[in-house]
């Protein structure tokens, strides 16, 4: 069991966000720290007067020096806590039948019959994610499920130290094949970390895995794909975008379409053309194969490699029209100051879109950047609507999916949001 031996106490005044859980400490709310703790320790959270308030793990090297574990400074931070949360979290996905509590074995019911008919819709899916960090009380932790695998992801130094402990937590609650880390992300750099990918337990997950999403087949790859290997947080979206009665006979364009997926949603609806876009030719050779994977023939000149802003405008041009459009770029504001530049790309990119859609056509568009909340994207595609001449009913708003959950005193955990929109 690990005790925190250090108290960090806040300004008068900057106890709020601890008493609303919110689970960050900035800096400029630490008065002084009455200890000595190292880089990763716990410490306990109290107010300008002393009082004890959470326990926290702590990293000075951040901008974020403390990120808070429990709100009970009493509770102990032990082998069964951590169990606890994992538990939690893993309880959640069970509850959307994701995943079958306390074993991640594939059965043969989750991965039903291959060679499919395309109408032939299965509520299938075998990768998900497990863990969604600050949303599920463990700051730092992403866990997410391919078939037997899992894909881990330490964000934060509190997490990073602690990870041998918390994949030996997730075998005795999972036995998963395998636990390999992906810890290539960014933002590690803000925590002092460096890039890490290699196995935490079991075997090696294969380069390429097949994964089932809602009964259709995807090839990932784990070691370097995107994220974790998939856009899981899409997966509501992919379902609520491709209904037959949606885009049946319809000429669909996907575009920012990475691996495909938002196309063979379409194809399996029963649209009758997909272009699909992507500036990478690895992703869109993915696309291909995940199509014909299910069934699907892409032609191949209809996977267009390029830059989204010029082919739209090179579509527009050559008089080229659709009767959907996906746009799921990816995140174009990573600070507040970037705020109002990427809210003028998500203009110009609607703007676009929408004039190459036939009237009555469906316009499905993302965006994933957290700072540019869901009345401001709404604002932005108001501003291209209107730019654009045409009239905008939005038919749903969209957001990530069920197991990227969204902690009420951790609005940061809200970051993707979308509208489904048809177009006059
Ligand atoms: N819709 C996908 C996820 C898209 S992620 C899915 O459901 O899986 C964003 C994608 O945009 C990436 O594949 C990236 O290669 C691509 N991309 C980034 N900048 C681009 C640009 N300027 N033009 C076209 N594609 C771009």
């Amino acid at each position: 069991m690990e005790t925190s031996t250090t108290t960090l106490l806040l300004k008068d005044g900057r106890d709020k966000p601890v008493h609303n859980r919110h689970p960050w400490i900035f800096s400029g709310a630490i008065d002084r720290l009455k200890g000595d703790a190292q880089p990763g320790d716990l410490v306990t959270v109290a107010d300008h007067r002393g009082t004890p308030l959470a326990t926290a793990y702590y990293n000075p090297k951040s901008q974020i020096q403390a990120r808070i574990l429990s709100w009970d400074p009493a509770e102990p931070v032990d082998h069964d806590f951590w169990l606890r949360r994992l538990r939690r979290a893993v309880e959640a996905r069970a509850m959307l039948g994701l995943v079958a509590s306390g074993q991640l074995s594939v059965s043969s019911e989750e991965h039903g019959t291959e060679g499919r008919l395309a109408t032939d819709y299965r509520p299938l899916t075998t990768a998900c994610r497990l863990v969604n960090a600050e949303a599920d009380g463990l700051p730092g932790l992403v866990v997410d499920r391919y078939g037997d695998h899992l894909v881990m992801q330490c964000l934060t130094l509190g997490i990073d130290r602690r990870k041998g402990m918390l994949a030996n937590r997730l075998v005795e609650l999972l036995q998963p094949a395998g636990i390999l880390e992906r810890s290539d992300a960014d933002v590690r750099g803000k925590e002092g970390l460096k890039q890490v990918v290699e196995m935490r337990h079991g075997q090696a997950p294969p380069p390429e895995m097949t994964i089932h999403e809602n009964g259709h087949a995807f090839l990932v790859d784990v070691w370097h794909g995107h994220k974790t290997g998939f856009y899981l947080d899409q997966r509501d979206n992919r379902a609520a975008a491709a209904q037959p009665t949606l885009l049946a006979g319809k000429e669909v364009l996907n575009v920012f379409a990475y691996t495909g997926a938002f196309g063979v949603y379409a194809a399996a609806a029963g649209a009758r053309r997909i272009v699909q876009v992507d500036s990478s030719h690895p992703a869109l050779e993915a696309a291909e194969r995940n199509m014909a994977l299910n069934g699907f023939d892409q032609p191949d000149d209809e996977l267009i490699a390029g830059d989204a802003f010029e082919v739209l405008r090179y579509f527009r041009e050559e008089g080229q029209q659709f009767d959907a459009i996906v746009l799921d770029p990816p995140k174009f504001a990573y600070s507040q100051g970037q705020v109002e530049r990427a809210c003028r790309g998500y203009k110009d990119l609607n703007w676009l879109a929408l004039r190459l859609l036939r009237p009555g056509g469906l316009l499905v568009t993302f965006s994933c950047s957290g700072l540019v909340n869901a009345d401001l994207f709404q604002k932005v595609v108001f501003g291209a609507a209107v730019d654009a001449g045409r009239d905008v009913q939005v038919l749903r708003h969209l957001g990530q999916s069920a197991d990227h959950p969204v902690l009420l005193s951790f609005p940061e955990s809200a970051y993707l949001k979308g509208l489904l929109c048809r177009v006059w």
